[in-house]
């Protein structure tokens, strides 16, 4: 059986269409006429802009303005004028055939950000890829494939790009198939907007399957049957039939507040990563922003982002968030996510060195230009700051300090700013952890961060495969830190919160709403689900499940846990 990584939840049955790479060669040649080559290259680009132009109106049409905006990016990579120039130089300079200097340009670029550990910059990469593709095969001539589906097949292909995502007929689509990708490439995310099935990283996939094969490809686990039994027939079209019952159920609590049957009401929020991610939220019920990462703002550039640009974003945010919270978590860069321009030392163990508020609390032109921003935003929303990484006292002591110069200069100018606004902190190191009823004495809330938390408490590399099934928030360790951290907030009187992917593990929720977390924030998908889960429960019921942290191992606690969702919801909905 093949498998590969689940990406987009539910279940395809039915026949494979390949796409081939319609690849082209390109060869080096020493032309004679450069104006000729650099007229060549400059009518493949006006024709690129016209058919991304058309995708993009396509996906804005059919698939939403998250997924439109992925086209408006690959309009700007037409438009970014280093990148042109770079190829029109070359092509000058050595006289060389347009299609060869494109080639090599791109070829340089996607060399550099597939070399920076970060999956946001691999995936700018895989932007680039797709833009010079359409440009080189514009300035060879080769007809764009329109793929011209006539019948429903489900898609497999060494890999897609967005365009080709969102070229393909949707009505003829059950599912995809790929061999590349990983689950935070911009197909699998679109894959996930349309609700298609897919399924990415699969080895040997086009090695293995041929075209009319008849399959069944499950969207969550990752797995591929070939040519599938009456048994396994009947087993996945009863689990695709669930699956679509269950979504439906789950779409019910979109819009309503979150509260258990017997009245305990928690807040459901959204992670996300840009503005652009906003809309979706929304449009999935979030009741605030309980994490902004800004470091992908800074990623996305080439320089540091001045203040008055910051200061639009958060605004923009604050404004149509209307009285809803945002909290925006202050710079977190270091770890796995570089900054190319920021010059940062190489480390021998990056998790554990210059990272997040260490370098911000040195970097006093980063960090007062950024909570300048986020207070001048703070006047015209309900905004909240939140400082990473912290692990000691004196750091976070210093933040707050930090935070009072920002005002100070803000006030000399007459500059308005909430004068209340919130300060937190994440809490995802286990000192942090250990020392949060002092803690809580002087942040203004909490917010666990469950992904680093985990690791640091276990001594587990969160992104290292080898480990991974030690990387677990049902580690009773971990779990104990948790009620730990959520007792001391209310007893100190202040709010707690979980911003760390095990916000939204189902099997754990009625155990975080047990020890009394007050917002649950998380990918924005996974709200509706969660929803349903709390309104369909009681938390008196779920209070008994307090006594699984003495259980001590982790697969008695999640057995626990299992048979508590299906004795106490009304309806079930238990996920990975
Ligand atoms: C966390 O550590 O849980 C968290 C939310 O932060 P990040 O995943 O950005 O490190
Ligand atoms: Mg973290």
């Amino acid at each position: 059986m093949l498998k590969g990584i689940g990406v987009s939840s539910g279940v395809a049955i039915g026949k494979i269409k390949i796409i081939e790479d319609d690849r082209y060669a390109i060869e080096k040649k020493i032309v004679e006429n450069e104006t000729i080559e650099l007229q060549r290259f400059s009518s493949a680009l006006e024709a690129s802009r016209k058919q991304i132009q058309k995708i993009h109106d396509k996906a804005m049409a059919e698939i939403g303005k998250d997924e439109a905006g992925i086209f408006e990016a690959h309009l700007m990579i037409l438009e970014d004028e280093a990148y042109i120039k770079e190829i029109e130089k070359l092509i000058q300079d050595e006289k060389l055939n347009a299609e060869f200097a494109a080639d090599k340009i791109t070829g340089k670029y996607i060399e550099m950000f597939n070399g920076l550990d970060d999956a946001y910059l691999k995936e700018r990469a895989a932007d680039l890829k797709d833009v010079s593709t359409r440009i080189i095969r514009n300035i060879l001539g080769i007809t764009i494939n329109d793929y011209n589906l006539k019948e429903e097949v489900i898609i497999a292909a060494n890999d897609l790009t967005p365009s080709d995502t969102a070229s393909l007929d949707k009505k003829y689509v059950l599912g995809f198939l790929t061999e590349e990708g990983g689950a935070a490439s911009h197909s699998a995310i679109m894959a996930r907007t349309l609700e298609i099935p897919a399924v990415v990283g699969v080895e040997g996939l086009l090695d293995s399957i041929r075209n009319n094969e008849f399959i069944i490809l499950d969207g969550d686990t990752g797995d591929i049957i070939s040519n599938p039994g009456v048994k396994q027939l009947e087993k996945y079209s009863n689990k695709k039939e669930n699956l679509l019952k269950s979504k439906k159920i789950y779409s019910q609590y979109k819009d309503k507040e979150t509260v258990t049957i017997d009245n305990k009401k928690v807040v459901l929020a959204a992670n996300i990563g840009s503005p652009a991610d906003l809309d979706t939220a929304l449009n999935n019920g979030c009741e605030g922003i309980g994490l902004f990462r800004t470091e992908l703002f800074y990623l996305e550039r080439t320089s540091l982002p001045s203040e008055d640009e910051q200061f639009e974003v958060y605004k923009s945010l604050a404004e149509k968030m209307e009285d809803k919270p945002v909290i925006i978590r202050t710079l977190d860069v270091g770890g796995d996510k570089e900054i190319p321009y920021m010059d940062l030392p190489k480390e021998m163990n990056p998790f554990l060195g210059y990272r997040a508020i260490r370098l911000c609390l040195e970097r006093e032109d980063i960090f007062l230009t950024q909570l300048k921003a986020i207070l001048r935003a703070s006047f015209y929303g309900n905004i909240k700051i939140l400082f990473p990484m912290i692990s000691s006292m004196e750091e976070l002591m210093l933040a707050k300090e930090f935070v009072k110069k920002a005002e100070a200069a803000l006030t000399e100018k007459g500059i308005p700013f909430n004068e209340n606004i919130e300060a937190g902190i994440m809490i995802e190191v286990p000192s942090a952890a250990l020392m949060s009823g002092l803690m809580a004495r002087e942040a203004d809330f909490f917010s666990i961060g469950t992904n680093d938390l985990i690791q640091y408490t276990s001594a587990v590399d969160r992104g290292n495969k080898k480990v991974s099934h030690l990387y677990t928030e049902f580690n009773p360790g971990v779990l104990m830190l948790i009620k730990q951290v959520i007792q001391n907030a209310h007893k100190e009187g202040i709010w707690v919160g979980m911003c760390g992917e095990a916000a939204s593990n189902s099997r754990l929720v009625p155990l975080l709403l047990a020890m009394g977390l007050d917002e649950f924030s998380m990918n924005s998908a996974n709200i509706p689900q969660i929803r349903c889960l709390i309104n369909n429960m009681k938390y008196e019921d779920a209070k008994k499940l307090l006594d699984v942290l003495n259980y001590g191992y982790i697969e008695k606690i999640k057995d626990k846990l299992d048979q508590f969702i299906k004795d106490n919801c009304q309806i079930r909905s238990v996920g990975p």
